[in-house]
């Protein structure tokens, strides 16, 4: 039996989403931008997707922009912005453990001209609205902040902070990495007060290869693509529409369930730490406030990756840390206090609703019998 317990790196597409991409390539085949019936039956499918997510987030169906991904859309939102707003103003406010699509982002805009300040976590390890306001001046055109951190499930203070800083100053544009709250943590794009949000599909059980960025009427992004008309001409080139179509699938069946999935996965993740607490030398990084769906802890004296090939041969699937960084470390629980040891034993567990009390029970078997087992290193 598998024990799938890696969901913030990828979630398996629901049924719903597999029947999505079906029916795209079987019958809705044909070009959105074609005026005849193939092309009407796939622009269909575009409008349903669209009005699936608009729905879930509480927005008009012209506020969302499909592209292939939370990076491509955190790329868009920044650097688009950027463009559009930052002529004059020069400053961008951005948290330090944003996922790798933002900072890689940040350090391009840096190329270009413009002034990155990254706001640390306080003395207590968390991030409060009043760091992020100190920042924000004049100059600034755009502050990012994620909803919730993918290695620690650090629930970030968008709402207040971004409501702080539109009274402070309405001409600041405000960007939210939701990918890892979106139908997790219950939110509207107004209770947010994001001008700009980046989705991913297959994080929320769609598929891979397809993400979403609102963008807030009135608002201005510039496009970093050149092409055709697609998507407002902000996303040019030719749809794929089996995926985006299985996202909205996925959101459609997904965002009724939002609080009895919340309820499932708090418990489970309830039980795991009361049988983590049982162990010897198991660091739990259980923050206040944090996403139910994320837990990191660190088995001392055991390297993540050694760790992780252990429970692979049990079944047992989870990861280190970001799962773009390839186990290497990302530096974001670093930033979060954590000590090189706690680092080098790492282990991320990332739950969906899918998972099960035997799930749980089982990873802590494997973790118990890793103790057993493995040499532990000195580092
Ligand atoms: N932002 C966060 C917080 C993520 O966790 C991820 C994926 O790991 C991304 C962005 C990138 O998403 P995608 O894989 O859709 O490009």
């Amino acid at each position: 039996m598998e024990h799938y317990l890696d969901n913030a790196a990828t979630t398996k597409p629901c049924a719903e989403a597999t029947e999505a991409v079906m029916r795209c390539l079987s019958e809705a085949y044909g070009n959105p931008s074609s005026l005849h019936t193939k092309g009407l039956q796939a622009q269909h499918e575009m409008d349903k997707a669209r009005e699936q997510l608009a729905y879930a987030l509480g927005c008009k169906p012209q506020e969302i922009i499909f592209t292939s991904g939370a990076t491509e859309s955190n790329n868009l939102a920044l650097r688009g912005a950027a463009a559009a707003y930052g002529r004059r103003r020069k400053k961008i406010v951005v948290s330090a453990v944003e996922h790798a699509s933002v900072r890689q982002t940040m350090a391009a805009l840096a190329e270009q001209g413009f002034v990155i300040e990254t706001i640390l976590p306080g003395q207590d390890g968390l991030y409060h609205a009043s760091d992020f306001l100190r920042a924000v001046d004049d100059d600034t055109c755009l502050i990012s902040m994620m909803l919730v951190n993918n290695e620690n499930g650090c629930r970030m203070p968008v709402e207040e902070t971004f409501r702080v800083v539109k009274r402070q100053d309405p001409a600041v544009i405000t960007h939210c990495d939701a990918v890892q709250g979106f139908l997790k943590i219950p939110f509207r794009t107004r209770t947010l007060g994001a001008d700009l949000i980046s989705l991913s599909g297959h994080k929320v059980h769609g598929v891979k290869g397809a993400g979403a960025l609102y963008i807030k009427q009135g608002v201005r992004v510039k496009p970093v693509l050149f092409g055709g008309h697609q998507e407002k001409g902000l996303r040019p080139g030719t749809e794929s529409v089996p995926l985006i179509a299985a996202f909205g699938a996925a959101v459609g069946a997904l965002f009724p369930t939002l609080e009895t999935r919340g309820q499932k996965v708090q418990a489970l993740r309830t039980r795991l730490i009361e049988q983590l607490r049982t162990m010897e030398g198991v660091f739990i990084r259980d923050l206040p406030d944090g996403s139910p769906y994320v837990l990191n802890i660190s088995l001392l004296g055991y390297r993540s990756e050694i760790v992780l090939h252990f429970l692979e041969k049990r079944d047992i699937y989870l990861s280190s840390g970001s799962a773009c960084s390839k186990g290497a470390s990302s530096g974001v629980l670093e930033t979060f206090g954590a000590k090189r040891k706690e680092v080098d034993s790492a282990l991320r567990i990332s739950l969906s609703a899918e998972n099960t009390v035997a799930d749980i029970d089982a990873l802590v078997q494997g973790l118990r019998a890793a103790q057993q087992t493995l040499l532990r290193s000195h580092t």
